[in-house]
Parts: structure tokens; C-alpha cells; sequence
């Protein structure tokens, strides 16, 4: 282990009380985009974590929305690093399947318990505790660094774009950091090269007559099985989208990728992990399996509503039902050309009697190269705080709006962060595990402090 490593990493336990308060505060409070609640006070606080970590704060009220809250560091060094995180979470629900109440911090065999220790509190934690870390340790931050944290991440982003435009110049960096990540079943810390894009709609079949007794069902038509007929048209047994023309955009990995894809086709234990022995779609070698995840776009039903629902039974011919859609999109493809091909594929074989209805209008994917130097130096630095090489994954198979860093700003970006196959992201018990937390204290110390050098001279002199 290099001395600067060494060095940080005896801090840090040192520090370890500390910087779990750090932590726990994050999480004491609500912050809930989707419901509203916490929302009038959870900029306020995150903005004083913000300064107590010593950074310039601002709170930007601009859009009829949740604020974003701004952190600045000026060391008017040629280099700077722009940090993209998110204050809001998911709702807690279903509450009584928690085990201690989702904003009250709960520490249990070395894991700690709230809402949002991973998604997305905890990695923010982690990134303030890594700026005092290094005025701490070696009594300055050696660049810019900006901390872009937002408010609306859970509701899709509504005002990140306007936002952007609005604060072009402030935003401009040299890389950016991206508020995902975390680690392998194995505990191989995990960095994503990109995000897929998002498009989320509803598909609706409605008959102009009220619910009939379901006897009428013999030859009256119902809304449930033309729903279901039309999202059984979406895609084939394989997963493979049987929408016209939705695949003609995609572009095919270059060798770079397809060489990442190799290295990622070692963790199956990742995929296991979440789909258990029986779950997946096909039966696919895994490399493919991993590009389907990783390179190709998805439709996938998220729900169905339709007639009666609830205990026993009720005999109904309903007249209205509905499915929640969301796409994943790959880079090229742009959300309202897809919706587009989805309207009139819907529109074709339902004989236009079933419609689709856009919720929000959806963005674009990410991608940064391979051979960018941001990328190497995040790998070599996750390295030498976990003590084994990362996974890179060219793409996240979720989604969350990159494009605005990459495309936009046209700046490289790395997601790299803190969580397992056990965080319950969006579920109850979420959780992140202390040690994984303190790792991620000393990857993004350790990324920091070699930025300016390495991306001058490619040497990372302080591992
Ligand atoms: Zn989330």
C-alpha cells in the first residue's frame, strides 16, 4: 500500500466516529421528492453539511420546484472536478416492512439502516467526509471541486435540464463524478462509464360504457385483454422488442467495450444474485446477458390495473385498464422518436382503441469512452481503497440524466460509489454497509488529491 494511502486510511479510522455522524445527520431527516415530505427543510440541511465541510453554498430556488443545493471550493488550481449527487429519496413505503423507521439511522451488524443510505444520502456523506479528510490529512483540496446536489433526482429530474442551461459556465469542469455505484457480490467496487436513458408512459384501454356485470364478458369487449393483448405484442419470449424500427438507432460496442464486457463476463455471481438460479429471460451465455443489460435498450411493464383488485372475489367486466411502461435507451436514440414507434405500433395493433400516454417526456443516454484518463485514474484509485480492481461497466443498466454532463457540458463522467447487492435500493431496510462507506471516504480522498496530476501528466503520484 502507497504511503498516501496508508496515511489516509489511519485517518479515517481515526476519524471513524466522526464521520458516521457525518452520516447518520444525512439521514435523520425526510426528503421525499415524490410525496413532498421533508422537502421545505431538507435543502437547509443539507446545505450546512455542505458548509461544514468547508465549501462556498448556495441554494438555488429558480424553478418551480425542489431547490438544488451548489457547493463550491475554490483553489484556483488548473483543474476542476464537478459532483453530481441527489438529497431526495424514494418514498418509504411499504413502512411496516421496515425494521427500525426509515429516518432514524439504525446501525446493525456493520450495516447502517435508513432511507437513502444508499440511494443517495450515503455517497454524498462520503464525499463531504473525503474533502475533510484531505484538509485534514494534507491541509488543502488541490483543485476546484463543485457539488451539484439535487432535489427532483427521484421524480425524474423536471428541472435538471433548465438548470444546466441556466448555469452553463459555473458547471464547466474537467470530469465529473456521478452519484451512483458501489460493489460486487465479491466486493469488487463497481464503475459505471455511463447511464441509459429513460422514457416512462402509461398505455391505456378504455370502453365509453360503465363496469358491467362480468356475465356480459362473453361478448362484450374488455379493456384488461386488449391491454394485455397489445403489451404481449411489445416483446417476444426472449425479451427481444418486437417494435418496428425501435432497434435501428443502436449502435454496436466498439473494441474498447466489448473488451470491458469480456472482463464483466466473470460476474455472475452479480446477476445470480438478483435474478436467483431460475429467473432470467433466456438462457444466454453471460457475456451477452451482461451486454443485453448493460448495451441494449428495454421495455418492461412496471404495472397492470384494471377491474377488481382487492380480497375474494368480485364478477366484473371492467371498462378501463392501464399499464405503467418505462424504455431504457442506449445512446443515439432519442426518447420522443421512440415514443413515436410505441404510439403507432400500439395504435396499429390494438386497431387504435388503445392509447399512449407520455408521463414525463423522458432523456437520453450517457457514455464516456473507455481510454478517457478520468476513467483510469477512478479505477486505479477505487484499487487502492478497496484493495482489488474494480468492475467497469460501460453503462449502468439504469437510467438518471448524464447525457447533460457528457453530451451537454461535453465533459467525461464516472459513476463510482457506495452499495451492495443487499443496499434495497427504493425498498425497505435499505441499507449501506459502515465499511463500504469508509472505502468510499478514501477512493474519493484518493481520486481528489491525484486528479490535477494525473490528468496533466498521467501519473497518479499519491496512492
Ligand atoms: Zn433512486
Amino acid at each position: 500500500m502507497g504511503e498516501i494511502t496508508e496515511r489516509f486510511r489511519n485517518r479515517i479510522i481515526e476519524k471513524r466516529d466522526e464521520y458516521l455522524e457525518v452520516l447518520k445527520e444525512m439521514l435523520s431527516f425526510p426528503s421525499v421528492s415524490a410525496t413532498g415530505e421533508g422537502m421545505d427543510e431538507a435543502p437547509e440541511r443539507v446545505a450546512r453539511a455542505l458548509e461544514r465541510a468547508g465549501l462556498r453554498v448556495e441554494i438555488f430556488r429558480e424553478f418551480n420546484g425542489y431547490p438544488a443545493v451548489w457547493g463550491e471550493l475554490r483553489e484556483e488550481r488548473h483543474g476542476t472536478l464537478l459532483i453530481y449527487n441527489h438529497y431526495d429519496v424514494q418514498p418509504p413505503d411499504p413502512i411496516e416492512k421496515w425494521t427500525s423507521d426509515p429516518f432514524k439511522p439504525s446501525i446493525r451488524d456493520g450495516r447502517i439502516y435508513a432511507r437513502g443510505a444508499c440511494d443517495n444520502k450515503g455517497n454524498l456523506a462520503a464525499r463531504l467526509c473525503a474533502i475533510d479528510l484531505l484538509m485534514d490529512s494534507v491541509g488543502e483540496v488541490p483543485l476546484n471541486i463543485k457539488f451539484l446536489v439535487e432535489g427532483e433526482e427521484e421524480i425524474g429530474s423536471p428541472n435538471l435540464e433548465k438548470f444546466f442551461k441556466n448555469h452553463r459556465d459555473s458547471l464547466s469542469a474537467d470530469a465529473c463524478l456521478w452519484e451512483m455505484g458501489g460493489s460486487s457480490p465479491e466486493g469488487r467496487p463497481l464503475i459505471y462509464l455511463g447511464a441509459k436513458g429513460i422514457l416512462y408512459l402509461e398505455i391505456h384501454a378504455t370502453e365509453k360504457r360503465p363496469d358491467l356485470h362480468s356475465s356480459w364478458g362473453a361478448i362484450v369487449r374488455n379493456p384488461a385483454l386488449e391491454l394485455v393483448h397489445v403489451i404481449s405484442t411489445l416483446r417476444n419470449r426472449e425479451g427481444l422488442v418486437t417494435v418496428d424500427g425501435f432497434y435501428d438507432d443502436v449502435e454496436k460496442p466498439d473494441s474498447e467495450t466489448l473488451a470491458l464486457l469480456d472482463e464483466l463476463g466473470s460476474a455472475e455471481s452479480e446477476i445470480r444474485a438478483v435474478a436467483g438460479e431460475d429467473g432470467l429471460i433466456s438462457r444466454k451465455p453471460l457475456k451477452e446477458l451482461f451486454t443485453d443489460l448493460t448495451m441494449m435498450p428495454c421495455i418492461n411493464v412496471c404495472g397492470l390495473n384494471s377491474g377488481y383488485t382487492g380480497p375474494g372475489s368480485k364478477t366484473v367486466l371492467p371498462n378501463t385498464a392501464y399499464a405503467k411502461i418505462d424504455v431504457r435507451l442506449v445512446p443515439r436514440m432519442r426518447p420522443e422518436k421512440i415514443l413515436e414507434l410505441i404510439i403507432k405500433h400500439v395504435e396499429r395493433v390494438s386497431g387504435g382503441r388503445v392509447s399512449v400516454r407520455p408521463l414525463e417526456k423522458g432523456y437520453p443516454a450517457a457514455r464516456t469512452s473507455p481510454s478517457e484518463p478520468f476513467v483510469e485514474l477512478v479505477k486505479m484509485t477505487a484499487e487502492a481503497a478497496h484493495g482489488v480492481k474494480p468492475l467497469v461497466y460501460p453503462s449502468s443498466p439504469g437510467s438518471g440524466p448524464m447525457y447533460l454532463v457528457t453530451d451537454f457540458l461535453g465533459t467525461p463522467c464516472v459513476a463510482a460509489g457506495i452499495g451492495d447487492h443487499r443496499s434495497n435500493i427504493h425498498a425497505p431496510d435499505e441499507s449501506i454497509s459502515l465499511e463500504d462507506y469508509l472505502k468510499g471516504i478514501l477512493h474519493i480522498a484518493l481520486t481528489i488529491i491525484n486528479f490535477v496530476p494525473y490528468l496533466r501528466s498521467g501519473v497518479a503520484p499519491y496512492l
